[in-house]
């Protein structure tokens, strides 16, 4: 069997997940060279209106946490303890995303996380960054990759190769057109749009602390605070239709809209008009692929296995996961890659199906509950159960962004406790109705 340090793993693709997984592998004393289509990132500027920044919570922390990163990464972050809803009247209204009010997401730059993982993988012995180098084709007959590299090809083998070449994976593409795995996607009719609101006066123009949103039920904007005081906006809207990104094309009908729609931002951003007519519509897909590896030769990683929408912020969060299980599954197994990588897809495979599920349930609440009277109700109902059952009930938000419970069982205990809470509701109701009856009786004399 070869040794750990004679075992070549490529890496494809050095965004978050390829970066991180670099650090992990070159940890276990591997060999990794690690192939990035684009020029090094620490070297250039960022490219115009693409995911500036992201939520950054408890299952991506843990990740960081393992291999000593927390500090570097957080030391930046911007924690937002809630959402703050914009209602189109300009009304304000709060919503914390735990019961005790201290738990919070992280809005962290996409460029610095990476940024700090790259740097990480570089110093990490054994691990080699090759940028500039796109994979162009992969064979699997020979663990082949063909690179392009400055308009020239050039062809490595490996041991291992690892895809974290994300949405559009090459590696994935190469194993569907032979048959060794099948892809379903499921494109979404929204895409996104990103906005600015700068800093003003040198300061922070809304609360920090939040994410906002603003739900306006068959779309939404939502915005996260960056570390120069400015906020990242992102539209969700329809591509096309009624609502959408085809409707508005003057600088007069764009305004017009805003204001109608999001009137107190309006006032907070000065190149609306110019953001909102160049920047990119960006598409939004689901990925399910199976199966994620062949033979122990090749495994599909983060968005390459399962790009997800982004409604839950988990993303990220899943792919730093999948990184962290096949690291436990090569303990598990001695670093037996024929043992590993299928162990690997099954335990992250319902997980991944699961948050996928979840992350578009979200879009809905997102976009449309988190605006009623009934779901502050409802997440009030919560909290006291929370502080009621401590450690016992916990929403489904909580779980997914404040603990490491895989999102399959978050699915399984949040059904189980909606029926708990419909009990609960239903006692609240009866006791109610009892005292109000009581009351009613001893008011009419009725009572004795
Ligand atoms: C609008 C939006 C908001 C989001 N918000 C959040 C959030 O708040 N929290 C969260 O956790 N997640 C969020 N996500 C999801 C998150 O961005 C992705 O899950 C994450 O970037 C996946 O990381 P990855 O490394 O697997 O893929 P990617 O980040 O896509 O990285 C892939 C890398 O591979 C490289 N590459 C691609 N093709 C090749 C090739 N042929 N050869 C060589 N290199 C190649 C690319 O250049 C890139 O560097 C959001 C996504 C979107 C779109």
């Amino acid at each position: 069997m070869t040794s750990i340090a004679d075992t070549r793993i490529a890496v494809v693709g050095a965004g978050l997940v390829g970066s991180l997984l670099a650090c992990y592998l070159g940890r276990r004393g591997y060999t990794v060279d690690v192939y990035e289509r684009r020029p090094d990132p620490r070297s250039i500027p960022a490219e115009r209106g693409r995911s500036i920044n992201l939520a950054l919570s408890e299952r991506g922390l843990d990740a960081l946490r393992r291999i000593d990163l927390v500090d570097t990464v957080m030391a930046p972050a911007l924690p937002m303890h809630g959402r703050m809803i914009h209602g189109k009247d300009s009304s304000l209204t709060f919503q914390s995303y735990s019961s005790s009010g201290d738990r919070a997401i992280n809005s962290i730059g996409r460029g610095a996380l990476n940024e700090t993982l790259l740097d990480a993988a570089e110093a990490t012995a054994g691990v080699q960054l090759h940028f500039d180098s796109r994979l162009a084709d992969y064979d699997l007959a020979t663990n082949t990759l063909t690179l392009e590299h400055g308009g020239s090809l050039n062809s490595v083998t490996a041991d291992v190769v690892l895809a974290t070449d994300g949405f559009g994976s090459v590696v994935r593409q190469s194993l569907e057109r032979i048959g060794r795995t099948s892809v379903v996607t499921d494109m979404l009719e929204f895409g996104y749009k990103e906005l600015t609101i700068p800093a003003r006066d040198g300061a922070f123009a809304m609360d920090a602390d939040s994410l906002h949103i603003w739900p306006r039920g068959a779309s939404m904007m939502i915005a996260l605070p960056n570390p120069d005081q400015s906020f990242t906006c992102t539209l969700f809207w329809p591509k096309a239709g009624d609502g959408g990104f085809g409707t508005l094309e003057t600088p007069d009908e764009i305004l017009a809209h805003f204001t109608a729609e999001y009137p107190d931002a309006v006032p907070l951003m000065p190149t609306l008009v110019e953001d909102y007519q160049y920047n990119p519509v960006g598409l939004l897909a689901t990925i399910h692929s199976d199966p994620w590896q062949v033979d122990g030769k090749v495994g599909l990683v983060g968005d390459a296995a399962h790009a997800i929408l982004p409604f839950f912020g988990q993303g990220a969060m899943c792919g730093f996961e999948d990184v962290v299980e096949l690291d436990r599954c090569l303990d598990e197994v001695a670093d037996d890659w024929a043992l590993a990588l299928p162990m690997y897809q099954e335990r992250r495979r319902v997980n991944s199906e699961a948050i996928a599920q979840l992350a578009k349930e979200n879009f809905v609440e997102m976009r449309d509950k988190v605006g009623s009277k009934s779901f502050l109700l409802t997440k009030k109902f919560e909290h006291a159960l929370e502080k009621v059952l401590p450690g016992t009930y916990l929403s489904r938000y909580e779980m997914v962004s404040f603990t490491t419970i895989p999102y399959s069982e978050v699915i399984e205990r949040a059904k189980k406790q909606q029926r708990v809470m419909a009990v609960a509701a239903g006692g609240a109701v009866i006791a109610v109705a009892t005292l109000t009856t009581a009351l009613l009786r001893r008011v009419s004399g009725s009572d004795d």
